[in-house]
């Protein structure tokens, strides 16, 4: 009863209010896009009604959903539609309290003439970064390969590149098994893109003096893609800081498609995505409908092995595993519970940042997302790390966040790749006669590869001696 009067009521205030959706994905090209007098507020939803107005109220949720540990979610609003939250009893807190002026600060950063030049002492544009990963394979010949994943929308390149050490694949088979890292889906996240540039320029310069990294790069292959969305990418380095989506046009000035929702595992689910162009988790008209998600899938597809992924998000310091697009829980649920836990218990002892490892139960029902896909598709181990910070300056992290958050990145990163058990067959996180029977089972039939470790598709002698190491070993990492 009360629920429908606070509707009524609430129906009421908006009407009379001037508000319009900041962020409604209507925004003019081309000119700067202020926040003046824009506030990001955290909720603790009450009840629907409240998650309703917001959604109203602001049509840019910053949390990549509401929900959270404590059902919080961040919202950027205009000051003067604090009242309706005041009025209508919502519980909230400004996190921060002029958008604007995060932004002009970041912008002040950047131009000042002064400021020092290393690559990680500063945000990087689609052309720094571009060049920055030529400059990387001509200073690791051996074990950096640039590639091309394909073009965006507006042609721009989709460029990644292949990271391993001139150790060679075991058995002969033509490649290491592949560990795939993006970054960007998202434009305004920026720090995505900074911390996997990060984690790759660490492995590089402690090859020869971690023996933990020098293991990774002799056993696997690192594929990095650091902006998966260049055309937003652009688009928040030229006067649209918080863009989120592509630039797909859709009508009139309604632009963009979440790429995010845009993968064909769970796709199309109202739960965790929008049909409407509107919004900032707009799924598009099919799965797969833009440039820049087929791309991705299309060379993880084309990878013989590919056994883990994350995607770098930003932001609310959380990994998250598999679902996201139904409460349900995973195949493997005890390797990816053991495997996220040790992430995110690397990442406090090597930082002392907190992390919370979970599924959408402490975030949000997400349908369409690429972890979804890379887990359903290929049974890669694959997550999404939410990176720094947990709401004092969302996506307008200060640069001095960039080397203390690319450490996070890559302590998660060399905790999920050392936990990998690849002999734990049925993932249960013991390795025993379970799987034992499992290979024996495809070793028997020798041309599947349910039990391919090198990723030549077969199942062989040389997936013997790798599962015989496991096996001898009887528990995973
Ligand atoms: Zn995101």
């Amino acid at each position: 009863m009360r629920k429908s009067h606070t509707v009524v009521l609430l129906a009421g205030l908006l009407a009379s209010s001037a508000f319009g959706a900041p962020g409604d994905g209507a925004q003019a090209v081309g000119v700067p896009e202020r926040f003046d007098n824009q506030k990001v507020v955290r909720i603790t939803p009450r009840n629907i009604a409240d998650v309703h107005l917001l959604d109203q109220i602001s049509g840019d949720r910053w949390t990549c959903g509401p929900g959270g540990a404590n059902g919080e979610a961040d919202y950027r609003i205009k000051a003067s539609d604090l009242p309706l939250l005041n009025q209508a009893g919502v519980p909230y807190q400004i996190m921060i309290d002029n958008v604007q002026a995060l932004i002009d600060a970041e912008q002040a950063e950047l131009n000042d003439p002064f400021r020092d030049r290393a690559f990680f002492d500063a945000y990087q544009n689609y052309a720094s970064v571009s060049s920055y990963v030529n400059t990387l394979a001509s200073a690791y010949p051996g074990f950096v390969t640039r590639i091309s994943l394909g073009n965006s929308l507006e042609a721009r390149e989709i460029f990644g590149f292949r990271l391993t050490s001139p150790v060679p694949p075991i058995g002969g088979s033509p490649r290491k098994p592949v560990v795939f890292f993006n970054s960007l889906q998202h434009a305004r996240e920026w720090i995505g893109v900074m911390t996997n540039m990060y984690v790759a320029t660490q492995f590089l310069s402690q090859y020869n003096s971690n023996t933990t990294i020098k293991s990774l790069l002799d056993t696997y292959e690192f594929v990095f893609v650091p902006i998966s969305n260049p055309d937003g990418y652009n688009l928040t380095w030229n006067g649209q800081r918080l863009w989120r989506k592509n630039t797909r046009v859709i009508s009139g000035s309604v632009r963009g498609v979440d790429l995010n929702r845009n993968w064909s595992v769970g796709w199309g689910l109202s739960s965790g995505s929008a049909g409407s162009s509107t919004s900032e988790t707009y799924r598009g008209p099919s799965p797969f409908s833009e440039p820049e998600t087929q791309a991705l899938s299309n060379y993880a597809l084309s990878v013989p092995k590919l056994v883990a992924a994350i995607d770098f998000h930003s932001y609310s310091q959380l990994v998250l595993r598999p679902w996201t697009y139904q409460y349900t829980l995973p195949p493997g649920i005890a390797a990816f519970n053991r495997i996220g836990n040790s992430m995110v218990n690397a990442i406090a002892a090597g930082t002392g940042a907190s992390y919370e490892y979970g599924g959408p139960d402490i975030l949000y029902l997400a349908s369409g997302t690429a972890p979804d896909w890379f887990f359903g598709t290929t049974g890669a181990i694959s997550l999404t790390i939410e990176l720094r910070d947990t709401g004092q300056n969302g996506f307008v992290l200060p640069v001095s966040q960039i080397i203390p958050t690319g450490n996070d990145g890559l302590a998660g990163a060399i905790a999920l790749v050392s936990g990998l058990c690849r002999a734990d067959l049925n993932r249960d996180n013991v390795v025993d006669d379970a799987d034992f029977v499992l290979f024996a089972t495809a070793y028997d039939s020798f041309a599947t590869n349910a039990a391919d470790f090198t990723g030549d598709a077969l199942t062989d002698d040389s997936d013997f001696i790798i599962f015989a190491d496991g096996y001898d070993r009887l528990s995973c990492p």
